[in-house]
Formats: C-alpha cells, sequence, structure tokens
C-alpha cells in the first residue's frame, strides 16, 4: 500500500481479492477459478482494495444484470422506457414552477423497475447516450402536448449522467432534438450530480458554457454528497443547487443535517445560486426550509412522481382559475398566496 515515485508522481497500487472454497463454491479449479473471478469483480465493484467471498447470490445479481442489460437494449424499440413527472414547488406560493422528469422501465414481465437499478447498466453499456437522446425528445414532446392543450407549462428539468458528457456529440445532439421540436432551451433544466462536477471540472465548465449559452438552466444535483471545491462551485454556468434528499430527510430529529442545509442554503444564497431542497416528505421539514430562506421543494409532501395522465391533470387543475382570473387552488389544495 505505499506509494511507487514515478517521475514527480506519487502512484498508489490497490489489490482486490476473490475468494472461493473448496467443496462449497465448487467442485474443481475451473468452477473454483470462475466463482472466485466474480468474487473479485464483486470486490472492485464495491470500492477496491478489498476482499469478497463467494456467494450464491452473486451470481443471481449477475444473472438479473444480464437479463436487465438485456430489456434495456431492446428498451426504446419496445416502449418499455416511461417518464414520470414531479412539480417542483415554490416555497412561498406553493406555485408549480417545474416539473423533474424521472425514467421508468415499465416491463411486462419485470414490472416497474427504478432508475437506480438500470442507470449504472446504462452507463456502463453506453446505452445511456440513445436512452438520454430519448428522454430529451420525450420531454419535449410532452412539453408540446401539453402546450397544445393550453397548459402553461412549467421548465422541465432532464437528469444527465456523466457518461453523456463524454460523448463527443452532446451539444450537436441536443441542439438538434430541441430544433427538430421546436422547444426553446430555456424552458428546460439539465441536471448533472455534484459528483460527476467535481471530478471532471475543467472539461465540464466548457460544455456547459456551451449549453448555457444555447439558452438551457443548469442545476447541480445531490449536492452535499461530494467534496465540492467552492473555486469551481463560482466558475460553473449553473443557476441551481439541489439539496440533497439524505439531508432533509431527517429534519428535525438530527441537528447535523440541519446545521449542513442552513450552511447550504447560506452559500448558495452568497453565490446568487436559486437553491431547491429535494424529498421534502413533511409540514416540519417545509417550516424548516423557509425559515432558513429555501426558494423552492420538491418531494411526496406535494407529490410523489407522476405518469402522463396524472401530470396532465395536476396541472390542469392548478391552472384552473376563478371568475376574476384568480388561482383556486395550490398544489396540496391550499388557498395559494
Ligand atoms: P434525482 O435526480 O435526485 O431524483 C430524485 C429522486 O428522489 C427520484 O427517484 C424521486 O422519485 C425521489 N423522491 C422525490 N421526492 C421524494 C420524497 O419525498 N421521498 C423519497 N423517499 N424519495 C423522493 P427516482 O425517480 O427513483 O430516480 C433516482 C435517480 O435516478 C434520480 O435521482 C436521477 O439521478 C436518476 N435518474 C432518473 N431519471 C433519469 C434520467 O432520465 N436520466 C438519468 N441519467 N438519470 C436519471
Ligand atoms: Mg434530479
Ligand atoms: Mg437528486
Amino acid at each position: 500500500s505505499r506509494p511507487f515515485r514515478l517521475d514527480t508522481h506519487d502512484v498508489y497500487v490497490t489489490a482486490s481479492a476473490g475468494i472461493s472454497l473448496y467443496p462449497d463454491d465448487g467442485e474443481d479449479a475451473k468452477d473454483l477459478f470462475k466463482n472466485a473471478d466474480t468474487a473479485m469483480y464483486r470486490a472492485k465493484q464495491q470500492g477496491k482494495d478489498t476482499y469478497r467471498f463467494y456467494t450464491e447470490e452473486m451470481n443471481m445479481e449477475d444473472r438479473e444484470r444480464l437479463e436487465l442489460e438485456n430489456q434495456l437494449r431492446k428498451a426504446i424499440d419496445q416502449d418499455y422506457l416511461v417518464l414520470y413527472y414531479q412539480p417542483r414547488v415554490n416555497i412561498l406560493t406553493g406555485e408549480i414552477i417545474g416539473m423533474e422528469a424521472l425514467l421508468r422501465l415499465e416491463h411486462p414481465q419485470l414490472g416497474t423497475v427504478l432508475p437506480d437499478q438500470f442507470i449504472s447498466i446504462a452507463e456502463d453499456t453506453g446505452l445511456i447516450i440513445p436512452i438520454g437522446k430519448w428522454v430529451l425528445r420525450t420531454v419535449c414532446q410532452q412539453h408540446k402536448a401539453w402546450s397544445k392543450q393550453g397548459l402553461s407549462v412549467p421548465q422541465i428539468s432532464i437528469n444527465m449522467s456523466g457518461r453523456q458528457f463524454m460523448d463527443p456529440n452532446l451539444v450537436e445532439n441536443i441542439n438538434e432534438i430541441i430544433e427538430e421540436t421546436g422547444v426553446a432551451a430555456k424552458d428546460l433544466e439539465l441536471e448533472l450530480t455534484e459528483t460527476f462536477l467535481m471530478e471532471n471540472p475543467t472539461r465540464t465548465i466548457i460544455i456547459l458554457g456551451e449549453l448555457k449559452w444555447i439558452g438551457f438552466n443548469i442545476s447541480i444535483d445531490d449536492f452535499g454528497t461530494a467534496y465540492s471545491s467552492l473555486a469551481y462551485l463560482k466558475r460553473f454556468p449553473i443557476d441551481r443547487l439541489k439539496i440533497d434528499r439524505s439531508f432533509i430527510s431527517d429534519i428535525p430529529d438530527d441537528p447535523d443535517d440541519m446545521a449542513i442545509t442552513k450552511s447550504i442554503i447560506a452559500m448558495a444564497k452568497s453565490l446568487n445560486l436559486w437553491i431547491v431542497a429535494e424529498g421534502v416528505e413533511t409540514e416540519s421539514q417545509l417550516s424548516f426550509l423557509k425559515a432558513q430562506g429555501c426558494q423552492e421543494v420538491q418531494g411526496n409532501y406535494f407529490s410523489c412522481p407522476l405518469n402522463v395522465e396524472a401530470a396532465t391533470e395536476l396541472l390542469q387543475k392548478e391552472q384552473m382559475t376563478d371568475s376574476r382570473g384568480a388561482k383556486i387552488t395550490g398544489i396540496r389544495g391550499d388557498k395559494s398566496s
């Protein structure tokens, strides 16, 4: 574990080991090696520089992953992909000011599969590139469809994976889709995770600059989970910062999370960033965030992610006005102020 000195650099080498035991994990060398290999890959996946003993479940998980990968390859053609929409709400007025598009795999046999289970497979296999294009195109088409129905469409946010930023044609592809569908970039927002931004800051700043120039809004997702360099944070052309759900979920019981949330909000304000809290589930979380000056909230307290039909109904209901043109209800049925 001691580093090697190569020229002016310290180089670290780590070792990962997989272990299989005779006779439980295999009757011959071939099976034992194969299973030890599976265990070694698991050790690497789970952070490297460690060891894992082989278990029967590892093979099952690998088979499930392979099955999911196969289904993912067919997903676009077979219409297995679906977008749900979760409202983003102005904390002071209760108005819906945006919707986040969240991807689901709806499969006749596998049922509904959530993105945490398949996005990493899509990234590893490169499938995230066509899937990402599908997401953007579908969001644009939905935007058009809602406008056609006479609804005023709130800004729609799209999650982007870091892998998409490795695609040299990213900006060109995005441009093509928005031109083809005729949706203005300013009506869309691209969300990138803090982890990705901080891993590849210099290259990302350039691409984000181009996207910003086209007119997109940019936000940092899951903020607080990586180690942000404040120097970079200032240089990124970003509009909004989304505080990760893990800090919100234990408010008001965890004083540390409350202190962190409070300081993220204060920092964002001093950098002139719009601040959003994710995963708001309770009244007390909402009032704490309001007191700290958080501007926008998203979470099951207001609405869980909705399929197109339910999202349409919500927008229609929210945009109903009385005879004097005043809004009738806010998202939780309160009279909005
Ligand atoms: P995210 O962008 O941070 O999205 C927020 C996640 O929190 C969503 O999970 C949402 O359903 C969930 N959530 C929202 N409010 C609450 C709440 O009050 N309580 C709880 N417990 N959960 C809440 P979901 O839909 O499973 O998505 C997970 C992640 O998958 C997303 O995290 C995003 O990083 C990724 N993802 C989703 N759609 C896409 C996509 O189209 N492309 C890419 N690249 N990634 C996507
Ligand atoms: Mg997001
Ligand atoms: Mg998030």
